[in-house]
């Protein structure tokens, strides 16, 4: 007991403290009360001590303030008293708390997440505090401004109608108080909206290209409505792999859709994916509200592909070509194709090709089913690319052999029965 008074007495010396910054060094005693209370009850135990040894232990005089000693007289002090540990950074809250309201009024969102930016020099004071009594009990002024803050302008936002609540885990908007400037920071996180997509016509990119040569693409297809409907501001599109621009997607390959800075996060995907599927060139199903997490693990996937290819070759073909065709089952060393060098490393890759189907629809034209490891360049396969992609079509065929349509006919989100993904050696 004496040990903590003791304490309170050596803060008490140093300079008028308020009751918060005075109980909170003791924060970890007493439960269900606040540091306020605990800071009240010890400067009157100390003051009953003081009284009572009529000795005022050189407690700074602005410390007796609203406590009337009987037998011990202190100096009168000042109206206004400034706590040196916190600079009455509390008195702040509620101007801070009616702005943060009125920053907020355009967004809707349940959970939010409330930090501050105390003044250095108050973290310095704190620190060296601490070095004097030690930090046994204590709790950091920072975390009392955001709980502080966090319940009135959770209380506020109540009173206003709103179902919110302060979230520690997965807040939808974090708010940084800064106590020095008076700043408010307001952080919207993102939405992020799962669906897989079906692209029914050649000629379009996957996402905006920056140089308008295209006039859209699956990306913005599909996030206009979606963007009207939750006001953000932009949209980012993270697909599991892409295909090319001259290739349809048949298959239905997974996405997420990132909104930035959404106004609005009830949304209904039932109406978006009707109103992205009145187009004739993108098809959407099964949106639903993912977390962020879930963009890595699409990144990520490991889905085999499978792929219809329209080859033209530079000679008549027979049945027996179609028979040696199977010899691309096996893996298949390919080194950065020299089209997209620009953009990727120079690496070799080893890719597994593990089901092929070839039929003839015309002399020279043939018609492929390929089932392969993510991550394999089905032109290249074809094509050979000089030597690059080891084997192809064209180095089985023994002549020029040209891709002419490209279709992605599935995207096996479970591995199939019997085939495995072999790990990359990239
Ligand atoms: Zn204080």
């Amino acid at each position: 007991m004496e040990e903590i008074i003791k304490r309170a007495i050596e803060i008490l010396r140093l300079g008028y403290v308020c009751d918060r910054c005075l109980g909170r060094q003791f924060a970890q005693l007493l439960t269900n009360t606040s540091n306020e209370v605990r800071g009240s009850a010890l400067r009157r135990t100390v003051a009953l001590m003081v009284d009572a040894k009529r000795d005022t232990f050189g407690i700074h005089p602005e410390n007796f303030k609203g406590v009337e000693l009987r037998w011990v007289k202190v100096p009168k002090t000042a109206r206004t008293t400034k706590c040196f540990l916190c600079e009455n950074s509390f008195e702040k809250i509620d101007s801070l708390v009616r702005r943060a309201r009125r920053l907020l009024k355009n967004y809707e969102f349940w959970r939010f997440l409330v930090g501050t930016r105390p003044p250095t020099r108050l973290l310095e004071k704190e620190e060296e505090l601490w070095e004097r009594i030690g930090i046994e009990y204590c709790e950091p002024l920072k975390a009392e401004l955001n709980r502080e803050i966090g319940k009135k302008l959770e209380l506020a936002l109540k009173l206003e109608g709103r179902k919110v609540t302060v979230d520690r885990e997965r807040p939808e908007v974090v708010l940084i108080f800064d106590l020095e400037t008076g700043e408010i920071e307001l952080n919207v996180n993102s939405l992020f909206i799962y669906g897989e997509y079906q692209k029914l016509k050649r000629g379009i990119p996957q996402t905006k290209w920056k140089r308008r040569i295209y006039k859209t693409s699956v990306q913005e297809l599909i996030e206009k409505p979606i963007l009207k409907a939750t006001k953000g501001k932009k949209a980012l599109f993270h697909g599991a792999g892409r295909e090319d621009i001259t290739a349809r997607c048949l298959g239905w390959r997974p996405f997420v859709l990132e909104i930035k800075e959404p106004r609005r996060r009830k949304v209904d995907l039932k109406e978006m994916e009707k109103l992205i599927n009145v187009g004739n060139f993108v098809k959407v199903r099964r949106l639903r509200f993912v977390d962020s997490s879930e963009v890595e693990k699409i990144k990520t996937a490991d889905y085999l592909k499978s792929y219809r290819v329209l080859v033209k070759c530079g000679r008549t073909l027979t049945s027996d070509d179609l028979k040696r065709l199977q010899a691309l089952v096996t893996i298949i060393s390919q080194r950065t194709p020299t089209r997209v060098l620009r953009r990727r490393s120079d690496l070799v890759r080893k890719r597994k090709v593990y089901k092929l189907k070839a039929r003839l629809v015309g002399r020279k034209h043939i018609e492929l089913e390929i089932t392969t490891d993510p991550g394999l360049y089905v032109k290249e396969l074809v094509t050979g690319d000089d030597g690059r992609t080891k084997p192809s079509v064209a180095e089985v065929l023994g002549c020029e052999c040209e891709v002419k349509e490209l279709d992605v006919i599935a995207i096996h989100k479970k591995p199939i029965k019997g085939f495995r993904t072999e790990k990359k050696k990239s």
